[in-house]
């Protein structure tokens, strides 16, 4: 595939503005050197540590459950490559931020590195289990978790601004991808399909 093809792939599944940031976005930067000729395949691909950058599809249509607005505070689970938080970046925009946090302290090395490449400013890499969250930036507009978790972990829903929004990949063999919206009520849960994802490791994850 090439990028243009990726960018029309995704067009059909997702809103102009998911698309541009894509489109603005070099994924050439976050894949490691000697896989860089598969960088526009439309799958994931190996980053190292048995983990992968997610696909392009996969990247689009989270991002455009999650509805990212500039501005926006928002907390990605799984940094791996640092993709899919650039891809957010560019869309929260210079006033917005993503926190960004990884269990393996070599990917959130490469991704730091990666970001740096991209000239990605509003991105900042933690290393630690973010099945805890990070509640030291709560409250959050928008939660990204890009591995699979056996629930949805309740710190994560509650490090959730009201009204915010929480998109993450639940199950084992079968994984679906759910919305978790914070609501006055308390938390409106919607289905958005097959997924699969590596596991999301850790204290509300599961377990090594
Ligand atoms: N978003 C990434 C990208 O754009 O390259 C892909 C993420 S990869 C599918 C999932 C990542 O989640 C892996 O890098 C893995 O090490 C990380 N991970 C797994 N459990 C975690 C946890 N509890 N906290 C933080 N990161 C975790």
């Amino acid at each position: 595939m090439s990028r243009e093809a990726i960018l029309e792939m995704l067009r059909s599944r997702a809103g102009d503005r998911v698309v541009e940031a894509v489109a603005r976005t070099p994924r050439e930067l976050f894949v490691p050197e000697d896989i860089k000729h598969l960088a526009y395949e439309d799958c994931p691909l190996p980053i190292g540590e048995g983990q992968t950058i997610s696909a392009p599809h996969m990247v689009g249509i989270m991002c455009d459950v999650l509805d990212l607005h500039p501005g926006m505070k928002v907390l990605d689970v799984g940094t791996g490559s640092g993709y899919h938080a650039a891809v957010m970046a560019k869309m929260v925009g210079p006033e917005g931020h993503i926190y960004s946090i990884e269990r393996v302290a070599g990917l959130a090395e490469f991704a730091r590195h990666n970001l740096m490449t991209a000239e990605i400013t509003n991105v900042t890499v933690v290393v630690g289990d973010g099945s805890v969250g990070l509640p030291e930036h709560a409250p959050y507009d928008r939660i990204n978790v890009a591995g699979t978790a056996p629930d949805v972990p309740e710190p994560l829903k509650e490090q959730l601004r009201p009204g915010g929004r929480l998109v993450i990949p639940v199950g084992t063999s079968y994984q679906e991808l759910l919305l978790v919206t914070r609501t006055k009520e308390g938390f409106k849960i919607e289905h958005h399909g097959g997924v699969i994802f590596v596991p999301l490791i850790g204290r509300y994850g599961f377990k090594l």
